[in-house]
């Protein structure tokens, strides 16, 4: 009996419900990812760690101190709850202040950014993701990373993740990568890349950058 361990990794439960995000995204597509593909990375997780010294950290230490398949499904646990964290039925369609100003000075623009990070993610050979990720300074990195890579590992922090498994868009659009990006696009909020932007950095500098542009979150 005292074997039994209690589970140390639980599925983040979506911030909507299934159905919130058509027409870009499907019930069925959500039921899949979340319920199905999410929970796996979870279960495995948890299933690796156990009696392990991992089952002790948090998931984010997990990350930084394991590979192989502990770091795969630990990796995929954490991106995909940031994944679906990031979505929203009724977005907000545009940045504005501090993160706005570092789109601007580091791509030109948001519509440059969209388009870099969706070549990125065109670009990439079998399954991986494209972050938009700040370092400690707020300068901004798009850059795509394979399988369940995460820029947390290189202590960046990560603003917008693009999955580019098939399995993030295979139901409602088979092979048409670019529709399921596209689409991806249309429910991504905002308002939750600027407040993790803001997270991104440290708490004065933030709040004078505030002051400047009028409009942090
Ligand atoms: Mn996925």
């Amino acid at each position: 009996m005292e074997n039994v361990s209690p589970k140390k990794i639980y599925l983040t439960p979506l911030p909507y419900s299934k159905s919130a995000l058509q027409p870009y995204i499907s019930e069925e597509t959500l039921h899949y990812h979340h319920d199905l593909h999410h929970a796996a990375y979870v279960n495995r997780l948890d299933e690796l760690i156990e009696g392990t010294p991992f089952a002790a950290m948090s998931l984010c230490d997990i990350i930084r101190h394991s590979d192989g398949a502990v770091f795969n499904n630990a990796a995929q646990v954490w991106n995909h709850t940031f994944y679906f964290s990031q979505l929203a039925p009724s977005p907000k369609r545009a940045p504005e202040g501090v993160l706005l100003e570092a789109i601007k000075q580091e791509f030109g623009g948001v519509e440059e950014l969209v388009r870099t990070m969706t070549s990125h993610a065109m670009q990439l050979f079998g399954s991986g993701w494209v972050w938009l990720s700040a370092n400690n300074k707020g300068q901004l990195y798009i850059e795509a990373r394979s399988n369940a890579g995460t820029p947390l590992v290189d202590d960046l922090h990560p603003l917008i993740a693009i999955d580019v498994w098939e399995h993030a868009y295979y139901i409602d659009h088979r092979n048409a990568r670019a529709k399921g990006i596209e689409a991806l696009w249309k429910v991504l909020d905002w308002s939750v890349a600027e407040a993790r932007y803001c997270k991104a950095l440290d708490e004065k500098r933030c709040r004078a950058r505030e002051q400047r542009a009028e409009s942090c979150l």
